[in-house]
């Protein structure tokens, strides 16, 4: 194994521990912001880390087409070149070439496809991913999988399943023996728990570093979600992180993690962040909402972020409303760091076994609502 992962602390099912990496130490339950074209927008990287994240997401299929992988791998790798020097998570481009690029056409091989940008034409196969997120320099390299496009019929998520273990194997053996880099593997099979058994019990036998879920948060709605993290994270390595790919709203993070879920990666909070919403204790709050106009108190009284110790509701609500750069930087800001207080919040509730009271309070506080307006 490439990164030793150390579980600290269980509470119930919930664990918190360290995954060591060349790069530092993540600490787990772990958010990973993300940074999908060599930025997390709106901020920099100094700032990211300030907030108390240990690692980001850098997307594959985005960074393949521009600025290219070769042009990044010639100017230092990816951590270079964005000026972050922590571990970086890649995707393996599968989910974004389902979901943006065009004229896809998908084989055993792999996907033909044509970039959103400039029409251009590409490839990506379990062999070219892995050789891609080597360029980039990733320390976690996920495999190349399918997703599905929902609704699909249970057959059909079956076919994907296979075939994504099918390239699991690939990508496995492409990526070859790279000390220092971890590959993890991702289990897929829509909501069917026969699938999700089989999808795992493949991943098992190739052997991963780490081990994520795939194909949720797409739809499905957080019950049925629940349901299905009701039993897939007892199905991989017990010793291995796992990490729930692209999740997701604070109460879906707290209740994945009370499931036995390690790592996490959303847009939420950063792309909420330039649309005027913030996540807080209290549930969102939407700035652009006239009742902040006249309201000098700050966003929320507890956090450390600069937006919410410098700046009133009413400055957040003007600078929003006026479309300023600097209510992007600040809401973003202070979501990313809602969501690095939340991760804290659980890992200190499990090292001190009373996850139960810390979801109390969180459900309590949220059920709460905002403060009242002035
Ligand atoms: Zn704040």
């Amino acid at each position: 194994m490439s990164f030793a992962f150390d579980i600290q602390a269980r509470d119930g099912r919930a664990r918190s521990g360290v995954l060591r990496t060349t790069r530092g130490d993540i600490r787990t339950p772990a958010f990973m912001p993300v940074g999908t074209a060599a930025t997390v927008k709106a901020m920099r990287p100094e700032s990211v880390r300030e907030t108390g994240a240990d690692i980001l997401l850098g997307n594959t299929y985005h960074l393949m087409l521009r600025p290219g992988a070769e042009r990044i791998a010639r100017l230092g790798g990816l951590h270079r070149f964005m000026n972050w020097d922590g571990p970086i998570l890649t995707d393996s481009g599968g989910f974004q070439v389902m979901s943006l690029a065009s004229l896809r056409k998908l084989t055993e091989a792999g996907v033909r496809f044509s970039s959103h940008i400039d029409g251009s034409k590409h490839v990506l196969s379990p062999e070219s991913s892995m050789e891609i997120q080597r360029l980039l320099g990733s320390d976690i390299v996920m495999a190349f999988d399918e997703c599905p496009a929902l609704p699909a019929d249970k057959a059909r998520i079956a076919a994907s399943m296979r075939l994504s273990m099918r390239w699991a194997q690939r990508s496995r053996d492409a990526f070859g023996d790279r000390p220092g880099h971890a590959l993890f593997g991702i289990q897929q099979g829509g909501l069917a728990r026969d699938l999700r058994e089989e999808s795992a019990e493949a991943l098992r036998a190739i052997g991963f570093d780490g081990y994520a879920i795939g194909g949720l948060a797409v739809g499905e709605g957080q019950a049925a979600m629940f349901e299905v993290l009701d039993h897939a994270p007892q199905m991989l390595p017990e010793d291995r992180p796992r990490y729930l790919m692209g999740v997701g709203k604070p109460d879906d993070i707290v209740g994945a993690v009370l499931r036995g879920v390690d790592m996490f990666d959303c847009v939420l909070p950063s792309r909420s962040g330039r649309t005027g919403q913030a996540w807080t204790r209290r549930g969102p709050v939407n700035l652009r909402n006239a009742r902040h106009r006249d309201d000098p108190r700050p966003l929320d009284e507890s956090c450390t972020c600069p937006a919410c110790r410098g700046y009133s509701r009413a400055y957040l609500h003007h600078v929003t409303r006026a479309d300023e750069i600097i209510g992007s930087m600040l809401l973003t800001w202070h979501n990313l760091q809602y969501y690095q207080d939340l991760m804290a919040g659980l890992r200190q509730a499990i090292a001190d076994g009373d996850l139960a009271g810390f979801i109390a309070a969180f459900d309590r506080q949220r059920a709460e609502g905002d403060i009242e307006p002035l």
